[in-house]
């Protein structure tokens, strides 16, 4: 076995660890525990003896405290072990293209699958660098197994330089993140750290302090049916109740419409017959206030619409899924200021962003341990296109060693 981000990485993509949105099982599919196991034994080899995965699929390690200073808070590290269900993650055979010379990158299993530097520009910066991606067939699963080796090989890079001082570091590995699901069953008194750091970002250098805040809606529509040949005056179908819905949300408001700080309204779901039917939407924004008004004009839609079919009825529900993390991180700036410190040491520019979706630390940091996200290094996650640099992926090393020593010294 060996020991450097890039040798963990390409061990780790080829388990597949695929989650599954309508499994109801935890973890939603058995096999991502196969790389929950190998991530304990290779925990247990570098010597952090209390590395366990949990019935729920999670993984629980310490490197230990190297410090005498008693006041260091416990900080985590965190990544998800599953890829997304978009694209297929079996059988993923990596390829490596050594000192990178710049151009466009065709992929040799699919030769229609071409990374092209036109769509990824972040391409021109890696020239000399180590590029891996996938053959085509497959992604490649830098999302979230850049996290994972990277945060092992910080952790071995600790254990092995003990003079180095830091205080107690808890990793955290969870299973299906990618169907919204990679919180639900961790146990934080367990984990008993103060912050947190999910490693799940793209772009060296980034580090993400805000998510989108996030509601799912359910739209119940009861219409009058009733033979299609006595209907006329009395049917409401309830299937063109739906449509009529779907078609006045407004167009400027869609995921496909917006970008940056702009929220929207996205239908997923739609399912009816003429006596009933359901819309399944979610409604995206950063601040609380955007996502109420969205959600008020959802209801005018839908009651504009009601007033046109008088027997029928509808209801509404809406779910809370999580909350722009920025509202705790605020009131802990030294989370951030330690990680943008870090990222200067690492030799980098740090840029700080938004991220337009969740991540594992948008729930963590309202379940009590707050939580931004630093890069993996990662580039067009959830595709066949899917692509990382060995060099990014050791300058995320150097950042998480960086952080644990910052953490001890300015406690
Ligand atoms: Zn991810």
């Amino acid at each position: 076995m060996t020991d450097t981000v890039l040798d963990r990485f390409l061990r780790y993509v080829v388990i597949d660890t695929q989650s599954d949105p309508r499994s109801p099982s935890q973890p939603s599919t058995e096999k991502q525990k196969d790389l929950g196991r190998v991530l304990v034994e290779e925990l247990l080899a570098i010597g952090i003896t209390d590395a366990h995965l949990d019935e729920h699929g999670y993984v629980y390690a310490t490197v230990p405290t190297t410090t005498t200073k008693n006041n260091v808070p416990v900080i985590c590290f965190c990544s998800h072990m599953d890829t997304a269900p978009d694209f297929t993650g079996t059988n993923v055979k990596p390829q490596i293209i050594e000192n990178y010379r710049g151009g466009d990158i065709t992929l040799v299993g699919d030769r229609s699958q071409v990374i092209r530097v036109s769509d990824h520009p972040e391409l021109d910066r890696q020239v000399g660098n180590d590029i891996v991606t996938s053959d085509g067939t497959t992604l490649l699963g830098a999302d979230d197994k850049a996290g994972l080796a990277e945060i092992m090989t910080a952790a071995k890079f600790l254990i092995d330089n003990p003079d180095i001082k830091h205080g107690a570091i808890r990793i955290l590995f969870t299973p299906d993140e990618e169907i919204g699901r990679g919180v639900d069953k961790v146990d934080i008194a367990k984990l008993g750290a103060d912050f947190g750091y999910t490693v799940d970002g793209e772009t060296a250098g980034h580090i993400e302090d805000e998510t989108f805040s996030a509601d799912g809606i359910e739209i119940f529509i009861r219409g009058v049916a009733m033979h299609p040949g006595f209907a006329i005056g009395k049917m409401e179908n309830a299937i063109k109740i739906a449509g009529n819905i779907v078609a006045r949300l407004p167009k400027e408001l869609t995921p496909e419409t917006t970008a940056g700080r702009d929220g929207f309204i996205h239908p997923t779901d739609i399912r009816g017959s003429m006596d009933k039917a359901q819309i399944s939407l979610i409604i995206r924004d950063f601040t609380e206030k955007g996502l109420l008004e969205k959600e008020e004009l959802l209801e005018d839609i839908v009651k504009a619409v009601m007033t046109k079919f008088p027997g029928s009825t509808y209801s509404l529900e809406v779910k809370q899924q999580y909350r722009n993390m920025k509202g705790v991180l605020d009131q802990h700036p030294e989370i951030m200021e330690n990680a943008i410190e870090a990222i200067h040491r690492a030799g980098m520019l740090p840029v700080r962003g938004s991220i337009r979706g969740g991540t594992d630390g948008s729930r963590l940091s309202y379940m009590g341990l707050p939580c931004p996200n630093i890069f993996a290094g990662g580039h067009a996650f959830h595709s066949p296109l899917e692509w990382i640099s060995r060099q990014d992926m050791d300058r995320a090393v150097t950042t998480l060693v960086e952080l644990a020593k910052l953490w001890e010294e300015r406690a």
